[in-house]
């Protein structure tokens, strides 16, 4: 499983940061960080998902007001939204 950040849409919410630790804040920025993930596009952050936080991952993606989070699985196919 795959998660994909959105840095240009988050609004800094904060809610994924409660969710899933894989998310820090940046109140500077009024962002969200991505942990140890790639920018594989401007603004555009994924990384892997562990077998142990797939369910954290998916909250934190669900718990975005602006669908800044996506959710794939190992196929490609997007989960979440
Ligand atoms: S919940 Fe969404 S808008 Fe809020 S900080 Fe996380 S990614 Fe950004």
């Amino acid at each position: 499983m795959k998660v994909e950040f959105d840095e240009d849409t988050c609004i800094g919410m904060f809610q994924c940061v409660a969710e899933w630790d894989a998310f820090k804040k940046d109140k500077s920025a009024g962002k969200a960080i991505l942990e140890d993930s790639d920018e594989v596009e401007d603004e555009i952050f994924v990384r892997e998902v562990p077998d142990d936080a797939e369910l954290d991952a998916k909250f934190a993606a669900r718990s975005c007001p602006v669908d800044a989070i996506t959710i794939y699985d190992d196929d490609g196919e997007q989960l979440i939204p």
